[in-house]
């Protein structure tokens, strides 16, 4: 891609309610833009950075045989009145009519309705267990929408519903999320901790959120500092190693406000291992059994022939949330550092151009070609601009390699740098092998 042709429409002015680097950073580099309170459209730069976090959860997803579909946003009022929620969920929930006057609802969240499908479709439980998920805008109608895509009203989320016939089944189901849940964040250059949570409105009693630290969450956490240490690399996908891992974590108390008291604490954790910092929740995951399966007749037969409420879980991960926790966490001295995982692009090249002299120009566009043969990702900065200027925009843009052409460059070496490091020279099949790694 050439720079003179991405649609990167730099805000100047920001307004004042921007208080949160993530928030100023998504609007200067033309990321998003805000279309009426908590309400954004995604531009192609930030579209492309989300769309590749969304691929990660998909793939995680996947690997502990969840199965993708897709649910709509509008959803018929009658399913919530069943559960009981339509009155509880409150002025959240964005209510409307249709031409027939029916009652309908831009979905918040999709516990019935998945539970309305499973419902008329599964009757024994030789078809348990089951794990779906879809990644779907959402609605709700938050009081105060802030910090840009952090806390707004509409909004991108990885929703996952589990099925079984026993609570112990159940707990197995809640394990692959929670694992899931660890190696998607570790994919995404994110260190999260899962925190033993509230169940609020979703209610139910099994409930982890997963946060990472930024001094601009809005969750209080206080946890024992060693849980940053649980080996999760160790972990496998079956069930001892799950359980092990639920284990580990357990040792380590680590709680948001909901559940801290200062006597529990002290009690649990040594004054030296004590944190209490401030955390973005990206993720949340809940075991509520039967809850919507028994108000909404959601049974099974079992094996000796009686009927049994499934039990059910859900799980729910902030895709469009992701791409501003991941700026908080990773900006730096000014600097943006977008992880491999997810940068919008592999490597930016960068060459100073000299009106009265194409040479650097003419390598620049040779070095683009040769990466783009090799199926690289690749930006060139062809804007004619002074170089400092467009140190500073890269600087902003945060695409984690760039290779600098400039007097340094010879015909086969260029400057190659990662950012926050010192640079290099190196010939182009090196630079080739170093970004295909
Ligand atoms: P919060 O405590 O932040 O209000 P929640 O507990 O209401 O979130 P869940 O129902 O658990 O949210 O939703 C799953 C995930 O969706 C959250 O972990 C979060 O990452 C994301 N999310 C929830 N509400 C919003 C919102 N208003 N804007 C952006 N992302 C959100
Ligand atoms: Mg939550």
């Amino acid at each position: 891609m050439l720079l003179s042709k991405l649609f990167i429409p730099i805000t100047k002015d920001l307004p004042a309610e921007a208080k949160i680097k993530s928030h100023q950073l998504m609007l200067r580099t033309g990321m998003i833009r805000q279309s009426s309170a908590g309400i954004y459209s995604w531009l192609p730069l930030g579209f492309k950075i989300m769309k590749k976090i969304e691929q990660i959860v998909r793939e995680e997803q996947n690997n502990v045989g969840a199965q993708e579909m897709l649910m709509p946003t509008i959803q018929s009022a009658d399913i919530w009145k069943e559960s009981g929620r339509y009155d509880d969920y409150g002025e959240e929930m964005l209510r409307i009519s249709d031409r027939q006057k029916r009652e309908m609802l831009y979905g918040p969240t999709n516990e019935e309705q998945i539970t309305e499908i499973f419902r008329s479709s599964v009757k024994s439980y030789k078809l348990l267990p089951q794990i779906f998920y879809h990644i779907q805008w959402k609605f709700r109608d938050e009081l105060r929408p802030r910090f840009g895509v952090m806390r707004c009203r509409e909004f991108y989320m990885k929703d996952a519903y589990s099925f079984d016939l026993s609570e112990n089944e159940a707990v197995l189901s809640y394990n692959k999320m929670f694992y899931a849940y660890l190696k998607t964040f570790q994919r995404l250059g994110l260190k999260s901790i899962p925190m033993k949570a509230d169940t609020g409105p979703i209610g139910g009693d099994l409930s982890h959120e997963f946060i990472i630290l930024a001094d601009t969450g809005e969750s209080k956490i206080f946890a024992d500092k060693r849980i940053f240490d649980v080996p999760i690399d160790e972990y496998k996908n079956n069930e001892s190693s799950l359980k092990k891992m639920r284990n580990d974590f357990s040792k380590f108390y680590a709680v948001t406000d909901d559940k801290f008291k200062t006597e529990d604490f002290n009690k649990n954790v040594k004054k030296e291992d004590q944190i209490q910092t401030k955390g973005i929740e990206v993720g949340h995951i809940f075991y509520f059994g039967d809850k919507y399966s028994k108000p909404m007749n959601c049974s099974v037969d079992t094996k000796d022939g009686k009927k049994t409420f499934v039990k059910m879980g859900s799980y729910g991960i902030g895709v469009s949330r992701l791409v501003a926790a991941i700026i908080e966490a990773k900006y730096l001295n000014e600097k943006m550092k977008w992880p491999k995982s997810v940068s919008p692009f592999d490597v930016v090249i960068i060459p100073s151009i000299n009106k009265n002299d194409n040479s650097n120009i003419d390598k620049a566009k040779k070095v683009y070609k040769e990466l783009k043969t090799n199926g690289i990702d690749v930006l060139l900065d062809d804007v004619e601009e002074n170089i400092s200027n467009k140190f500073k925009k890269h600087d902003l843009l945060g695409i984690p390699y760039q290779i600098i052409i400039g007097s340094k460059a010879t015909k086969d070496q260029f400057e190659f740098k990662e950012i926050d490091k010192d640079s290099q020279m190196l010939d182009l099949n090196k630079i080739i092998k170093l970004l295909k790694n």
